[in-house]
């Protein structure tokens, strides 16, 4: 069978609005779920004379490699589609969803938010539509959850679609071809198959919504951004740097520079899966050998590209933050770690230049004292090591960052522009 092209899905949404739910039934609905897992579990569940265990035994999954999540990063869940193999990226609220996001680990192509139609738009929806819109999600497919719990009312599931629609345009997502669409993700409705519950509802279900997502483009005109992952030396080739290809294309020829550490030469070798190929492309997990490189002369947190348009090195940069958790304020002369790619170095925040209104992102106020949990703001920052960043705008996949502080992400922030060393 072909390989189909592959989406990385996040799901996003207040807590207990039915995330965990939902993707249990996707996996479900999908047949995700391997059969003799399913059957085992039925013979279980008919001896002890339960109904209705085969989506029951999904959740117990879930729930378990939720559990498990405290030692794994990330917990990957996957369905396929006509046309897509989906990946669940981990979801926020789940330790380090930030930052993987941010650090490649777990960056989402799309996003579906979850509001309860009970419950409608509740803070942390308005948190994770914001921090969407700064990871870089331009569009979202709303599913309205838990119609059944309203009576599968039409009204209401107006009203919850009138206030998403007011919270998406504050922070100027594209509503205008958005989905909505009502769903019970525990009574299965509109997920798989339109519902005879809603016969008022004249969309398509979530799946086939998911199914027609447009192609995600990989960014194979960019110029090649290869964040280096690890270093190794390996007897007969030696010098191994290794990472996953994030921009552009990299040949064996081609001139390469590492920066920040500003050393480069002649590609001989690339490897992906154990093998020698000729062209490495983004996505793709490669080693490679440099002539004249040794292993002493490059590290982790180094981008590799093209010796004619080689990683920027940031003296300074500008960046638009969102704060999410911090316990006091933060003030000019903060220095927390930032993880960009696969590097994390020392900050020092120069200077708080603007303040900024998260639900309209307009200016609120000029040279801010100080910012805290919930504010916006734009920020000079000054790398205390040497660091290779991006403008987001030329190169979003090497342009945002996490900002770590006492074990914890305290705020997600892009790149607007760089002063150059
Ligand atoms: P999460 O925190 O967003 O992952 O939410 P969960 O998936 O854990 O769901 C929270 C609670 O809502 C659980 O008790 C679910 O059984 C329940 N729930 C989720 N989806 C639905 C739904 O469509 N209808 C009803 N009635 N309950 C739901």
């Amino acid at each position: 069978t072909q390989e189909k092209p592959h989406q990385n899905l996040a799901i996003i949404g207040h807590v207990d609005h039915g995330k965990s739910t939902l993707v249990g039934r996707l996996m479900f609905e999908t047949g995700s779920v391997p059969e003799h897992v399913i059957e085992q579990h039925r013979e279980e569940a008919e001896e002890k004379g339960k109904g209705g265990f085969e989506f029951a035994y999904v959740m117990d999954n879930l729930a378990e490699e939720r559990e498990r999540g405290l030692t794994i990063d990330i917990a990957h869940q996957e369905f396929e589609t006509d046309e897509y193999d989906f990946t669940i990226v981990d979801t926020p609220g789940h330790r380090d969803f930030v930052k993987n996001m941010i650090t490649g680990a777990s960056q989402a192509d799309h996003a579906v938010l979850v509001v309860a139609a009970d419950d409608g738009v509740a803070p942390q929806t308005q948190e994770h539509v914001f921090l969407a819109r700064t990871l870089g999600i331009d569009e979202l497919v709303v599913a309205v959850n838990k119609m059944d719990v309203v009576e599968y009312e039409e009204t209401r599931f107006r009203e919850v679609v009138a206030e998403v629609k007011d919270l998406l345009d504050q922070v100027r997502f594209a509503t205008e071809d958005a989905s909505f669409i009502p769903i019970s993700a525990f009574e299965g409705d509109n997920v798989a198959e339109l519902s005879d519950q809603m016969p008022w509802y004249d969309g398509r279900a979530l799946l086939e919504t998911l199914n027609d997502l447009p192609v995600p483009e990989p960014p194979t005109d960019a110029p090649l951004r290869l964040p280096i992952q690890d270093v190794y030396t390996i007897s007969g080739i030696g010098t191994v740097p290794v990472g996953r290809i994030e921009t552009g294309q990299m040949r064996a020829g081609d001139e390469v520079s590492f920066q920040p550490s500003d050393v480069g030469g002649e590609v001989k070798t690339i490897e992906m899966h154990h093998e020698e190929i000729d062209l490495a492309e983004p996505g793709d997990n490669v080693g490679f050998n440099v002539r004249g490189v040794g292993k002493d002369d490059i590290r982790r947190g180094d981008v590799c590209g093209p010796a004619d348009d080689p990683p920027t090195v940031a003296e300074t940069f500008q960046a638009q933050i969102v704060v999410m958790q911090h316990p006091s304020v933060i003030t000019a002369g903060y220095t927390p770690v930032f993880h960009a790619h696969t590097a994390q170095v020392a900050c020092t925040v120069e200077s708080l230049d603007q303040k900024i209104d998260p639900s309209s992102g307009e200016v609120q106020e000029e040279d801010p004292d100080f910012i805290q949990a919930g504010d916006a703001a734009v920020v000079t920052v000054r790398p205390q090591k040497p660091l290779s960043i991006e403008p987001s705008e030329e190169i979003p996949e090497l342009g945002s960052f996490a900002i770590r502080d006492m074990g914890q992400t305290v705020a997600a922030g892009r790149v607007l522009n760089v002063s150059e060393k």
